[in-house]
């Protein structure tokens, strides 16, 4: 960094730094960005971000256009997933927040809804500690809103293709209802895109009076657009609360998140409130203190532009798209497509009906795709509490933007996958076998670690995105005891912004 540099300097730098990232436009990257494919969204962003750059939205009794904009993407996604304002379960209304993104959606969800717990039982955090009942492929989210506030994670394993069985999560309610301070079910679950059942569960909980949470950040502005889907969202009843984001499939720059909830008291435990302290009374509905109106406005820009028609039409975009990209990746001989996925996004396995000699590995394959310039996101094999195995898989999110470049991409795809056809995945090194034994790393064991992985924190990013070849990385991640894999990963993005 150079101090007292000119405007034009520092905006130079800033450009030459972003020529180096992965590609948010274009469609070349199918996950983290969600492509309108339309930039006159991305300006309207842009301005309205300027308009509120210096609003702070941690008083919205000072700054009223805060509350206003708030208040109107609360009405509109409380409409679009069913949320009526008198509600239809036991006439509480449907009342919301916005919040910074989708991982504070969801520990908002958990930590209203274990303080409602932890008042009905007449405890106090820390003497007792709920348990929240979600499929394994429940949002890593959910395993940090445990983590922070004292929950014990009860992980329902998922079948093969992805979804929960709402008989798995009955018997876990059936042993004993009365410590369950949340489900959570999705719609869909990120992994695999499987569509959990949610009537199904929502129907089990309410009956033992245990409240449901539907995570449908990345569903939540295109399964409304879906057709032949049975009800997932507030209009099953037994479903309390329902988190979307906006800055995936409503093309709201990142930082924009809704959380709504059933019924106003419900919803008042998210709040955090103090006038104990010698300072100004703090009413934090969210997280956060101060914070920026500017995604908010972005958001509420873009949502006022599209309306529901205009989000409609970018949803059937998103949908041909990925019926289309589906299509084309379920005829690669080799590879398969888990599950019965919903929504524009869905996860690539190896097809072990064919002989070894004709599968392709997804992550290889993903490796070989990003050598032709499009990204894919590499997720690990899981092993379920019962014994069986999730397979490693590779992760496509498709968007509007998708539609105009699938003439370039299925190509790449297939090309990459005869490229790779028999090739096996990575064994992880001998050297991580002697790791297992490990339960613990301190930093510099880490960092040495990962240098003889081939992975210099001073160096990544220096030959463009990403941390290079995946498919190594994640064989090391899968063969490694998790708190190991952890530590080394946390040690890379430690070091990664360390001043060199
Ligand atoms: C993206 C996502 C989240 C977390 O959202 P962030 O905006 O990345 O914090 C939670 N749940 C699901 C299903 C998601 O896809």
């Amino acid at each position: 960094m150079r101090f007292a540099a000119s405007p034009d300097d520092v905006l130079a730098r800033l450009a030459t730094l972003r020529e180096h990232d992965a590609p948010t436009h274009g469609g070349h990257v199918l996950s983290y960005v969600y492509d309108s494919g339309e930039p006159e969204l991305d300006e309207l962003a842009a301005a309205a971000i300027r308009a509120m750059q210096p609003v702070n939205g941690l008083d919205p009794t000072t700054f009223g256009s805060v509350a206003a904009l708030e208040r109107d993407l609360v009405a509109f996604t409380r409409e679009l997933l069913g949320g009526e304002v008198d509600g239809a379960d036991g006439g509480e209304p449907v009342v919301g927040t916005v919040t910074s993104g989708g991982t504070e959606s969801c520990l908002l969800a958990v930590k209203a809804a274990r303080d409602a717990w932890l008042a009905a039982h007449g405890a106090v955090p820390g003497t007792a500690r709920p348990r929240l009942v979600a499929p394994v492929t429940v949002h890593a989210a959910f395993q940090k809103a445990a983590h922070y506030f004292g929950l014990e994670l009860d992980l329902v394993p998922v079948r093969p293709g992805g979804a929960v069985a709402a008989d798995a999560v009955a018997e876990r309610l059936a042993d004993r209802p009365d410590d369950v301070a949340l489900v959570v079910v999705s719609a869909p679950s990120y992994p695999h895109a499987a569509l959990d059942p949610v009537a199904e569960v929502a129907a089990v909980a309410a009956a033992h009076g245990v409240p449901v949470h539907v995570d449908a950040c990345i569903g939540g502005m295109a399964l409304p657009f879906w057709p032949d889907l049975p009800d997932w969202d507030l209009r099953v009843p037994g479903v309390t609360s329902l988190s979307v984001d906006l800055h995936k499939y409503g093309y709201a720059p990142k930082g924009v998140s809704v959380l709504l909830h059933r019924g106003r008291e419900r919803q008042r435990g998210q709040y955090f409130a103090t006038t104990r302290w010698p300072g100004y009374p703090v009413v934090n509905p969210t997280l956060l203190g101060s914070r920026s109106g500017g995604p908010l406005a972005a958001a509420w820009a873009i949502t006022s532009a599209l309306g529901t028609d205009g989000l409609g039409d970018l949803a059937e975009r998103a949908r041909r798209a990925t019926d289309e990209l589906r299509a084309a990746v379920g005829r690669i001989e080799g590879l398969r497509v888990v599950g019965e996925p919903v929504g524009p996004l869905f996860a690539v396995a190896e097809d072990d009906a064919v002989p070894a000699a004709r599968r392709v590995d997804p992550h290889v394959w993903a490796d070989a795709v990003a050598t032709r310039g499009w990204v894919l996101q590499a997720q690990p094999a899981h092993r379920q509490a019962d014994g069986t195995v999730l397979p490693h898989t590779t992760h496509l999110t498709v968007t509007p933007v998708t539609a105009r470049v699938l003439d370039e991409l299925v190509p790449a795809l297939v090309a990459a996958a005869d490229e790779v056809r028999g090739v096996p995945r990575p064994g992880s090194s001998p050297l991580l076998g002697g790791l297992a034994g490990l339960s613990t790393l301190d930093s510099d064991t880490a960092a040495d670690l990962l240098r003889t992985m081939g992975l210099d924190a001073s160096r990544i990013g220096d030959d463009g995105p990403g941390v290079g070849p995946m498919a190594p990385l994640l064989a090391a991640v899968e063969a490694l005891p998790a708190p190991v894999a952890e530590r080394l990963l946390t040690e890379l993005l430690g070091r990664l912004v360390e001043p060199r």
